[in-house]
């Protein structure tokens, strides 16, 4: 039986399409089983009802015409408990329907599995027999195994539109799920790109002239750091501080020790140019493979696409041109940066690649270059997609292929509202961000390494609520000393002074480690993280804490921030070592000041504790990313769970307003440097609990300023106390997106479903 399940499964795989891959399954199952009858009947929710999509012992010209009410039946009980019925004797059974449209007869053993997909049912497979019968676990299991094998066939036949045209109707058409990259939607047709050099591919092979070999290694550099200047010169104003700081990391790879050291001494060692960058590549991508934070195994992907870059200048590949649609979406399985720069920019209408995330390369490009993208397309076929009518929503991370014209219309209508709401937020720029009864609420960027490129949102914001110092750590091959840590600090005070500028310690940690500071954790995420990592090393604490101080000399803008913090001990110990950093600075002539100081409120424990926390600092800061995660118990990253996180959960809600009222009690400031504080939605909630600031990526800054706009204090204290009676997070999205919709914002947030 197993070896048919293999034979079966791969005959389905090679299926051209869903029907010929349900005649398999129906006359492949009969036959393994020794069954009167196989068939496949499909949910049809739109038009509650099951359809008979394939049957082998039916009668043919029943198929696609009998039509079972939701629910009835045998077929409605197997969908109804999403689990396998297995019956001696069917026609004993209360719910048992003769249907005679079918040819059908009184059979009697019955096997009904359910087809399922993300937890829902998308029909049932079934057998019978005109004897009784009770068929046995393998063959149970058998079946059941095969009816999952159905499920991607069945949703991609949906998505691209054969299933409505197989069921001949206008059923709505169903989508191909990803994840979200870059906002906004785009329309077009799909060309379809090829990884352009493959790195992998390159064998080891002697140099007959090592110094030639080294020569050409060098050059390629050259190439693609020139490259890489045309590439931010093209994004450079549309990109918000974080994003450009990737490009930063890019450059620094490119002239990395690892990098370049590596490469050349492999070379000298013997082998030829593209044999030692293949190596030298490949152990590099491992580091960040190895990493459990999803942001940063990115990075390895960057890694590769940095090594084929090179490689196509080692090799002098010149991309054969490519005739691109005048609007075109680029699909690919892995695309790289230099693909989509080679898309004339006013034809490139989205991108859908089926690996990565939002936090790869090509999605903060497509970001800063404002496309539509879609990533993590798992189910799209790229090798048929090439040339066809394709919609990405970069909302919700969705892609069509093959729309109808309802879908196609729907989109368009999108598209549209979003062009003018654009213009409108464009007109917001110099505007402060005040309620309609002249509340002024601060809004922050959040950022990471600042470079001499001016990023997005820099006028605008009212300062630096968290400036994340981990990036420098992670590119580099060893702890950066003191001098190189202060001149990247003194460079985003500069840049802001005199408006704040947050700084928070090193947070790094199992999840997050460094290629150079392994931590091995069988649970990274309750494990050596933050500042539990700095204070069991001093030495790495206050070179930071130094070189932070005396980045400030004369601006007087700083201010600092724990990250992490479970117990009030933490804090005490923290701020010994910044006093003694700060003494030791005024010993050494240095004109310090001693900065006002926050802690992250990011652990179940530092909310229970805000008010002792408060007491003993200037201000809270809550990161709401680590709060959910901890308070929800999920990781995000998680595809299993990644559903179940929600940060407007009512228990996140409740965790921020206790936090409010300890800090409250010593009149110290709150602000929400997480996700959250960038959401419109939330926005409307934070205001009515009272919070101090919002500190977010640049990119959501105007949005949510669009929001604090148009409401009054008053009236978001009423949303909030509305949105507390919820007992679940879908409530509370809906009262604020019904807010929204009724000041005629709904277009800033698309609802998710
Ligand atoms: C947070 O946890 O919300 C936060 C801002 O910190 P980070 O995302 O850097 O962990
Ligand atoms: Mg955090």
């Amino acid at each position: 039986m197993l070896e048919s399940l293999r034979r079966i499964v791969q005959e389905v795989d090679n299926a051209p399409d869903l029907e010929q891959a349900l005649a398999i399954i129906v006359r492949r199952v009969k036959e393994a089983v020794g069954a009167d009858v196989c068939s496949v009947y499909l949910n049809d929710y739109d038009n509650r009802r099951h359809i008979l999509q394939a049957t082998d012992g039916l009668r043919q010209a029943a198929v696609g015409r009998v039509r079972i009410e939701l629910g009835r039946g045998l077929v409605g009980l197997v969908s109804e408990r999403a689990e396998p019925i297995n019956l001696d004797d069917a026609s004993a059974h209360p719910r048992y329907l003769c249907i005679t449209d079918t040819g059908e007869q009184r059979y009697h053993g019955f096997l009904g599995a359910p087809i399922i997909q993300n937890r829902k049912v998308l029909g049932v497979l079934v057998l019978r027999q005109l004897e009784k019968r009770h068929y046995l676990d393998d063959e149970v299991t058998f079946v059941v195994t095969l009816a999952s094998q159905l499920a991607g066939a069945i949703t991609y036949a949906r998505t691209n539109g054969e299933l409505a045209r197989l069921q001949d109707e206008g059923i709505p058409q169903r989508f191909l799920p990803g994840l979200a990259a870059s906002p906004g939607i785009g329309i077009g047709i799909a060309a379809v790109v090829y990884p352009p050099a493959d790195l992998d591919a390159i064998p080891d092979r002697r140099a007959e002239n090592p110094q030639a070999e080294e020569d050409a290694f060098r050059g390629a550099l050259q190439d693609v750091a020139a490259d890489l200047d045309r590439m931010v010169a093209r994004t450079q104003t549309n990109l918000s501080a974080e994003d450009v700081a990737i490009f930063d990391a890019w450059r620094l790879m490119l002239e990395s020790d690892t990098l370049v050291d590596g490469t050349v001494a492999r070379i000298r060692a013997g082998n030829w140019a593209p044999g030692a960058l293949r190596a030298t590549i490949a152990d590099h991508a491992r580091v960040f493979d190895g990493m459990e934070d999803a942001y940063l195994r990115e990075r390895a992907s960057d890694v590769r696409d940095l090594g084929r870059s090179i490689l196509m200048h080692l090799q002098n590949l010149a991309a054969a041109p490519i005739a691109y649609p005048q609007k075109t979406i680029l699909v690919g399985a892995e695309i790289s940066a230099m693909q989509i720069v080679d898309v004339p920019r006013e034809r490139l209408a989205g991108m859908v690649s089926t690996s990565g995330s939002g936090s790869s390369h090509v999605a903060i490009l497509a970001r800063g270059m404002g496309v539509p993208a879609a990533m993590g397309v798992a189910d799209l076929p790229v090798g048929r997609a090439e040339g066809r009518d394709m919609v990405v929503d970069g909302y919700r991370g969705r892609v069509y292929v093959s729309p109808g014209p309802a879908v196609r219309a729907e989109y368009q209508r999108m598209a549209d509202d979003d062009r003018a709401m654009s213009n409108e937020l464009q007109s917001l720029r110099h505007l402060p961000a005040e309620t309609t009864d002249g509340y002024q609420l601060p809004l922050f960027l959040n950022t990471g390494l600042v470079s001499e490129h001016r990023p997005l949102g820099i006028e605008e914001a009212a300062g630096v609520g968290l400036y994340r110092t981990e990036l420098p750590f992670i590119v580099r091959d060893s702890f950066p000393g003191e001098a190189a840590q202060m001149s990247n600090y003194r460079k985003v005070l500069e840049m802001f002074a005199p408006r704040p500028v947050t700084i928070r310690t090193l947070d790094i940690g199992g999840d997050k480690p460094l290629p150079y500071f392994p931590v091995h954790e069988a649970n990274p995420f309750l494990g050596w993280r933050g500042i539990r990592i700095t204070l069991d090393h001093p030495e790495i604490f206050l070179t930071q804490v130094r070189a932070i101080l005396r980045a400030s000399v004369g601006l007087d803008n700083l201010q600092v921030l724990f990250p992490m913090i479970s117990t009030v001990t933490e804090v005490d110990e923290a701020l010994t070592l910044l006093r003694r950093a700060y003494e030791e600075l005024l010993e050494e002539g240095y004109q310090v000041r001693m900065p006002p100081v926050g802690v992250m409120i990011e652990v179940p424990a530092a909310v229970y504790q805000a008010e002792a926390l408060a007491r003993r600092v200037d201000f809270l800061s809550v990161g709401t990313n680590d709060l959910t995660q901890y308070l929800l118990a999920v990781d995000r990253n998680n595809a299993h769970v990644a559903k179940l996180y929600d940060d407007l959960h009512p228990a996140v809600l409740r965790a921020l307003s206790q936090t409010l009222a300890g800090a409250r009690v010593h009149g110290r400031e709150v602000s929400i440097c997480g996700e959250m504080a960038g959401d419109p939605l939330a926005a409307v909630l934070l205001l009515g609990m009272g919070v101090h600031s919002l500190s977010m990526g640049a990119h959501s800054l105007p949005r949510v300023k669009r929001v604090i706009r148009s409401i009054s204090r008053a009236r978001a204290r009423e949303v909030l106390q509305a949105a507390l009676q919820c007992e679940d997070a879908a409530s509370v999205r809906r009262i604020l997106f019904e807010t929204l919709e009724g000041l005629g914002l709904g277009g800033l947030v698309r609802p998710r479903r």
